[in-house]
């Protein structure tokens, strides 16, 4: 019997922030949080996800700050980071 696995990761838009300063490009827009999921496939089929990361972006020039759990929380209750 052959059994396939392996891995796959997928990426969701989950919130989004009223305008803030980018420090990349300087402009004033809104950011975008990301969920980032690395899963385990079987069968090629997500069987359990093993790792979660989130991401800030700006919605111009794409640059990215990953955010801890902690800093993730604050961000869903509008808190200021
Ligand atoms: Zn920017």
């Amino acid at each position: 019997m052959i059994v396939l696995f392996g891995r796959g990761r997928k990426t969701r838009e989950i919130a989004r922030s009223g305008r803030r300063r980018c420090p990349h490009c300087g402009n004033r827009v809104p950011f975008i949080l990301h969920e980032l999921q690395d899963k385990f496939n079987l069968f090629l089929i997500p069987v359990f996800t093993y790792r979660k990361q989130y991401f800030l972006g700006c919605s111009i020039c794409n640059a990215g700050f990953e955010l801890s759990e902690a800093d993730k929380e604050e961000f869903m209750r509008g808190e200021k980071l």
